[in-house]
């Protein structure tokens, strides 16, 4: 089977998910710009991890001939500190032209606060004014209904932002249609405890069809599975869909976005 991973944040992962990954047939593998797990004190600190994503990764990936592509901005978590924000937002276009950037990405929410909705103008903003693709983290449990309206507002007031070039992240059952209605792409996170199981991705591929949505692992330093993207492409044969709608969800889909920026190509 051949599948692209379009989420999944490979610095906190170890060499040997890059070993598995591959012989399960993936072909090119995503990065967005994330929480390290803790804080970081300074825009020195994203600038360093910027490098990582931009120079490191990719060579670490291309010892398994594995395409490393990434997505740039401050998170959502630490978006809570303006300031610190537009520091780093100022140093991303320097960053945009390398050969693996797709765009930018994940903003989003993370509490639903005011700051954090500033930081998500200024970063669509900054898609805008460099003609980026856009990748949005949305918020959890409680928070996810109300940060997805939120995003979908901000996105849609911006008349310079095309839907189908902003793919919204972790949707669920309750916001996938939030997503999908006004022409936006939709990303279902496969999570062992949380975001959205295998059978749940299915039902929802089940129900609103496989138009302009894919699967990811999002894998990070928690609890999570490098390998879930094709072990729910498992779970789909097991449950009758046919190889061909197997392959347009894991491969077709995420080449047909991401191609959209021309720097994206299989191996
Ligand atoms: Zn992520």
């Amino acid at each position: 089977m051949k599948y692209i991973e379009p989420h999944a944040h490979m610095v906190s992962r170890v060499t040997d998910d890059y070993v598995k990954i591959t012989m399960a047939g993936c072909q090119a593998i995503c990065e967005p710009a994330f929480w390290a797990g803790f804080d970081r004190s300074s825009v020195q600190g994203f600038f360093d991890y910027f490098c990582q994503l931009t120079e490191h990764e990719p060579k670490r990936a291309g010892k398994f001939g594995l395409p490393h592509f990434c997505w740039l901005c401050i998170n959502p978590k630490e978006a809570e500190d303006v300031k610190l924000a537009e520091e780093v937002i100022a140093i991303i276009p320097k960053f945009l032209d390398g050969p693996n950037v797709l765009g930018i990405g994940e903003i989003g929410l993370n509490k639903n606060s005011r700051n954090e909705l500033k930081v998500l103008e200024l970063h669509v903003d900054l898609a805008a004014r460099h003609d980026q693709l856009i990748l949005v983290h949305t918020p959890h449990l409680e928070d996810k209904l109300k940060g997805t309206r939120l995003i979908v507002d901000v996105l849609k007031n911006d008349k310079r932002i095309r839907p189908e070039r902003v793919i919204i992240d972790h949707v669920e059952e309750h916001t996938i249609k939030l997503v999908l209605d006004p022409g936006m792409w939709a990303g279902m996170t496969l999570y062992p405890e949380s975001k959205c199981t295998p059978a749940r991705a299915i039902d929802m591929v089940e129900v609103y069809g496989n138009e302009r949505l894919w699967m990811n692992s999002a894998c990070d330093w928690g609890i999570s599975d490098p390998l879930a993207v094709p072990k729910t492409a498992l779970e789909m044969k097991k449950r009758g869909h046919t190889v061909d709608a197997i392959e347009k969800l894991v491969l077709q889909n995420p080449a047909r976005f991401l191609s959209q920026c021309p720097k994206f190509k299989l191996g």
